[in-house]
């Protein structure tokens, strides 16, 4: 086992109604006046939007609303938020919605804090984040994990480029989980929410060199739980056990405990990322495109990694190397199964040119100047025969 620091500050408060206590837990934060971030309209279609804020009522904390984030959220939007947080002087950041909106209200807590200092120069590393503002969030789909995580994802529309900062300061100070809240989730995002909490455990399993059990056992674990909740939510999105059970393995999926004492690589966001930048695909489907293709260039480098995972994800006991194939081929038709692509033509936007296919393995290893995949470290080059193998 490798050296690790685990510190997952976030409180977390779950279940039925919780999102009446979002009042209280600014007020304890000591939150006075809240920038509410949310996304496209359905927190208020819902009804959740009024009832938050009826909480922070309750307690005298006043708001403004920023409400218009889109999935793969775009920079301007968040610099649109710097502004009104710096003109509103609110000191409280509060997220109602999925991963976009909880990214975005990440964003805007950093700007809002830092006001002058450009947010892209952040998120490239040009500039050091030593300060935010807090930020809660109440949930309202499984899987990006950004409500734990120390992630956020920004798309900066100008470049056409989608990326990740992490950083502890990316940590909310509370996540309200009421699975209920996720009952009128589209089967489409239930489906993109599932295979991007699978993969964030996958990207932390498919590491070279593991001696790390208790680490292994959680993430077996999750993936089984997610794997068959995940079928039962595709049924019933008001199973209130299956949407339990989904949202909070997304969070413990992504806030590192899935791969304790060990390297990420990320590998396949990174493709994903690429695609979602030019194409502006759901996240989740962007990665289950790409993982096949992914998995069927790399195996061969950890047969016995695969086999294992086969056996404890997938219950397949064979000899290694047909146990390590049918784990690929079970993750993709379960993947088919939850209603998710498994080519580049599945995400709707047809079959690409090679052209295409080149660019998009620049930008995801920025120029081919980073090595994805510990695994199998991948160059532009073999990223570009990974999207031909989704291309179809
Ligand atoms: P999302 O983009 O936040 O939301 C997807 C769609 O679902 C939106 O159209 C949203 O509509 C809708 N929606 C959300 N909750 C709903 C509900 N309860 N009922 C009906 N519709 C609902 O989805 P996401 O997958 O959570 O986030 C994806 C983003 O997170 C991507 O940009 C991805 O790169 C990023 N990401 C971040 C991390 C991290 O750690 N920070 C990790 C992985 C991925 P409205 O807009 O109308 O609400
Ligand atoms: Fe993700």
């Amino acid at each position: 086992m490798q050296k690790f620091t685990y510190c997952v500050p976030t409180e977390i408060i779950f279940g039925k109604d919780t999102e009446r206590e979002c009042g209280k837990m600014v007020k304890r934060h000591g939150g006075k006046k809240v920038l509410i971030v949310y996304g496209g309209g359905s927190v208020r279609h819902s009804g959740l939007l009024e009832r938050v804020e009826h909480s922070l009522e309750e307690e005298g904390i006043s708001y403004v609303e920023c409400g218009g984030v889109t999935p793969n959220p775009r920079l301007s939007f968040a610099e649109m938020g710097v502004k009104k947080g710096i003109e509103e002087g609110v000191d409280f950041i509060l997220a109602v919605g999925g991963g976009s909106t909880i990214d975005a209200a990440k964003a805007i807590a950093h700007g809002t804090a830092n006001p002058g200092v450009s947010l892209w120069d952040i998120w490239t590393k040009k500039e050091s984040l030593t300060k935010t503002l807090k930020v809660g969030a109440v949930l309202t789909i499984s899987a990006a994990g950004s409500e734990t995580s120390d992630s956020a994802v920004l798309t900066n529309e100008a470049t056409g480029k989608k990326l990740g900062l992490g950083t502890e300061l990316n940590r909310p100070v509370f996540a309200i989980m009421n699975p209920e809240l996720t009952y009128t989730l589209p089967k489409y995002q239930i489906g993109c929410g599932i295979a991007d909490i699978m993969m964030h455990t996958l990207e932390r399993y498919f590491i070279p060199d593991q001696k790390n059990r208790m680490t292994d056992e959680i993430a077996e674990g999750l993936l089984r739980t997610v794997i068959d909740s995940g079928r039962m939510a595709m049924k019933r999105s008001d199973d209130y056990d299956a949407m339990s059970e989904l949202m909070w393995c997304g969070s413990l999926s992504h806030n590192n405990l899935t791969g304790l004492g060990r390297e990420k690589d990320f590998s396949v966001h990174k493709l994903g990322h690429a695609l979602s930048a030019r194409f502006d695909c759901a996240h989740g489907a962007t990665l289950a495109s790409v993982w096949g293709a992914w998995a069927w260039y790399v195996w061969e480098r950890d047969i016995a990694r695969f086999a294992h995972y086969a056996k404890q994800v997938w219950g397949i006991e064979r000899d290694e190397i047909s146990a390590a194939k049918e784990g690929i081929e079970r993750t993709i038709a379960y993947f088919e199964e939850i209603g998710m692509p498994t080519s580049i033509s599945g995400l709707g936007i047809g079959v690409l040119e090679d052209e295409t296919l080149k660019e998009l393995a620049l930008d995801a290893t920025m120029n081919d100047t980073v090595r994805l995949s510990l695994i199998r470290p991948l160059s532009a080059e073999d990223v570009l025969e990974i999207f031909r193998k989704a291309n179809y």
